[in-house]
């Protein structure tokens, strides 16, 4: 039994991470326990005493906690993530770990808000200058991406050759990546003026089309971001033009400077 006192724990002992229920069997991660009895079986935190679970070692730094507070407290050493690619909940201390032995293929992961290598876990960096021009990858490990396969949990190319598409897909791709990079600025640039919020939403959308069908809708994608391009950069020319708008938008940097000023204090 554990006495309070502290125990060594190995960083990779990832059973003490999931405890099975005394009552029903599942199989659930230390945090979500107390959770768990509450909902499933009415418990209180002296109904775990009966079944030695009272208190539990934390996995993380080995002290002995009390079973309603282990939520919290594995929070102070970064919690439980869910891995994107399989939904487990993973330590994020052994996040790494995971993704190196379940997940070996680099896939696109979001870790801390960022489209991630899986194994590396580093935002992936758009780069240009390269045959096609443009594509994510990894600067730790050099897995790369086509932008048509940015959806989470997309597998990395797994040839070495940059040139992977040739004459007319290759055209295609090109025009679609131009019409991307500039419809994405073009929605930014409207929503810092205050324009329409819903481009960037938009042209996310289409994006997104294009990764969930891969190459299937390169030319469409293209279109349709050309004509959003158009009305865009319309609305874009309205901004800039007129007298009562900019008005506006000069009050506006005011007003935002005034709440700058404050935040300060
Ligand atoms: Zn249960
Ligand atoms: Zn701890
Ligand atoms: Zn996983
Ligand atoms: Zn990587
Ligand atoms: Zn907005």
């Amino acid at each position: 039994m554990i006495d309070g006192g502290e125990r060594h724990v190995e960083r990779g002992e990832m059973d003490l991470w999931y405890r099975d229920c005394p009552v029903c069997g599942w199989e659930l991660p230390v945090t979500g326990l107390y959770g768990h009895g509450v909902r499933r079986h009415g418990f209180v935190a002296k109904d775990w005493e009966r079944y030695d679970m009272g208190r539990l070692v934390c996995p993380a730094c080995g002290r002995s906690v009390s079973v309603s507070n282990i939520g919290n407290h594995v929070g102070t050493h970064g919690g439980l993530h869910e891995c994107e690619v399989c939904g487990r909940p993973v330590p994020g201390m052994l996040l790494d770990e995971h993704m190196r032995s379940v997940h070996p293929t680099p896939c696109i992961v979001s870790y801390l808000g960022e489209r991630c290598c899986s194994m590396c876990l580093r935002p992936l960096r758009r780069e240009y200058g390269r045959v096609p021009f443009c594509e994510l990858r990894c600067p730790q490990c050099g897995a790369w991406w086509p932008l048509t396969r940015m959806r989470l949990g997309a597998g990395a190319m797994d040839v070495e050759d940059d040139v992977w598409l040739f004459g007319d897909r290759l055209d295609a791709y090109a025009r679609y990546c131009l019409r991307l990079e500039d419809a994405t600025a073009l929605a930014r640039a409207l929503h810092r003026l205050g324009g329409n919020h819903d481009w960037p939403k938009q042209v996310e959308r289409i994006e997104r089309a294009v990764a969930d069908d891969d190459m299937g809708t390169l030319d469409r994608a293209s279109d349709e971001l050309e004509r959003l391009q158009g009305i865009m950069s319309d609305e874009l020319a309205g901004l800039m033009l007129t007298p009562e708008k900019r008005t506006t938008a000069a009050r506006r940097r005011m007003a935002a400077g005034e709440t700058a000023r404050m935040r300060l204090r």
